[in-house]
């Protein structure tokens, strides 16, 4: 008979587990299953984010940025050394401890909530009743009166460039190299690539990213593609545009392995070969073999479970949070929908606002937006003014030697309300929630011009951009 529960959670990723840890809070009786494992073998909750992505892409970056920084800007502080090297294992060990460190803080979190963790795949049976296959081949059942789908996302495979975990590799790889490869190549200069792309360029690889589309980071404000692709290509990263890659060729056995690749751009056929290729061109919802027939739950053409405004399927207390439903791709998102779930089950007003969601990406410089950019303003005629800020008119950029990017704000041409705030610039990953909040809070560029920022600090940047809109900056001509 299968054990009764008021919510069983289906993953425990970044939306899984906030799901869960929020309802057993709320003191509803909580089960959440998960069948990942971690590099020991051994079950490793905290989803794609705590095991193969924003976490462990962090530690990476921020090891390979100390090592850029040594050969790039410690000479500029005086500072001198001989022959520094990268040990690529004790970085990717250290990498490998944050992560253990944290997917076993999930598993102490579940214990303190008193969340039951299942560790295996999970299937959804007809009658809100979840088939549990356990890692032993065991299996049990678990009845929900409300079931939550957070199963997450996996890399999409190119039909020509396979994964072979070694030479083609998708993020679960790039993040694993055992040393830097003399030549890697990336297709898809999205935020995958440009940041596992980057880790290797720092640590002396020849990156090139290959990306289909014509436009630099067509999702962001055109600013932002243009000042990040004039930093980049200062960091020798090679971006081809409009490249569409055909044909991955694996040759040579061992260390002498390599990728012969061949892609067509706007001057016709090219070929490239290099040591190691990285696949990032997207993830794809995770719901294969998760829906048993008749279960009613839909799934679009984009093999994501279709849900409404609230996350609910349409199937009685049946909803679906995280990359397995509409709308970016992010942890934060996935958060905030596995709350909001857990506490509509609890009769409580949970409510995700997709206009303010912040989307970073931890390059050098970092980039970061919210809200509405000015290409989207100007197609929705939507009247707007804009204010803009360098991080090189900014002391504290200056002294730290960060003087690259900007931020802009754009506000209602009326109203003043802001719609949007692009960053390009040091910490700008932690600048953008001044645009979140004030956005939430329904707030206008002159709310944010007379708040008080501290100086020195990379925060003024946001502080003049705000004065910009009416032409008030004081630090620079208006
Ligand atoms: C390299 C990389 C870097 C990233 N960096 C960032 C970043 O900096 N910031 C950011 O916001 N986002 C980042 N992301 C995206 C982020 O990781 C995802 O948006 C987030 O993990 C999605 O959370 P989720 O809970 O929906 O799914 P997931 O994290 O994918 O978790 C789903 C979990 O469910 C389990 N599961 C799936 N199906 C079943 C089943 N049937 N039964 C049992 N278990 C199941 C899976 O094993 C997995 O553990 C990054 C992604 C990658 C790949």
């Amino acid at each position: 008979m299968a054990e009764q529960f008021d919510v069983v959670v289906i993953g425990a990723g970044p939306a899984g587990y906030h799901a869960a840890i929020r309802a057993a809070q709320l003191g509803l009786k909580t089960a959440c299953i998960d069948a990942a494992l971690g590099k020991d073998g051994k079950p490793a909750l905290g989803g794609t984010c705590l095991r193969v992505g924003c976490i462990p892409s962090k530690a990476l970056l921020d090891s390979s940025r100390q090592f850029w920084n040594m050969g790039h800007i410690f000479g500029d502080h005086g500072i001198s050394f001989k022959d520094a090297k990268m040990d690529v294992e004790a970085m990717v060990g250290r990498k490998d401890k944050i992560v253990k460190q944290f997917t076993g803080g999930i598993a102490m979190l579940f214990k303190a909530n008193k969340v039951a963790a299942y560790y295996g795949f999970g299937e959804l049976q007809p009658g809100n009743v979840v088939k549990v296959t356990q890692h032993d081949g065991s299996i049990v059942e678990l009845k929900g009166t409300n079931v939550i789908i957070a199963a997450g996302s996996d890399s999409i495979e190119l039909p020509f460039a396979k994964f072979d975990g070694d030479t083609i590799v998708d993020n679960v790889g790039g993040l694993d190299f055992t040393e830097v490869p003399a030549r890697l190549a990336v297709i898809g200069a999205g935020v995958i690539g440009l940041e596992l792309g980057s880790v290797w360029k720092r640590l002396g690889a020849e990156v090139t990213i290959l990306e289909a589309l014509p436009t630099f980071l067509a999702a962001a404000d055109a600013e932002v593609g243009k000042v990040a692709a004039k930093e980049f290509k200062k960091q020798g990263l090679d971006i081809r545009l409009g490249a569409k890659v055909s044909k991955a060729e694996v040759t040579g056995k061992g260390k002498k392995k390599e990728v012969a690749l061949t892609y067509t751009d706007a001057e016709g056929e090219k070929s490239l070969v290099v040591d190691k290729l990285l696949v990032a061109v997207g993830r794809r919802a995770a719901t294969k073999g998760l829906l048993a027939e008749g279960t009613g739950v839909k799934v679009n053409e984009r093999g994501q479970i279709e849900v409404d405004d609230h996350c609910h399927t349409g199937v009685n207390g049946v909803w679906a949070v995280g990359d397995c439903v509409r709308g970016p791709m992010l942890a934060h998102k996935g958060f905030e929908e596995g709350i909001a779930v857990a506490e509509l089950i609890a009769g409580l007003p949970g409510h995700v606002n997709m206009d303010t969601i912040p989307w970073v990406i931890y390059t050098e410089p970092e980039l970061a937006w919210v809200g509405k950019t000015e290409e989207q303003l100007k197609a929705e005629g939507i009247p707007y003014k804009a204010g803009s800020f360098p991080f090189a008119a900014n002391g504290r950029a200056v002294a730290m030697i960060e003087p690259a990017g900007f931020v802009k704000v754009l506000a209602h041409a009326e109203t003043d309300r802001i719609l949007g705030m692009h960053l390009v610039g040091a910490n700008v990953s932690e600048l953008v929630h001044e645009g979140v909040l004030t956005m939430e809070f329904s707030g206008s560029a002159d709310d944010l011009a007379r708040i008080c920022h501290a100086h020195p600090s990379l925060s003024e940047v946001v502080h003049d951009a705000a004065m910009a809109v009416s032409k008030r900056a004081i630090h620079k001509a208006n």
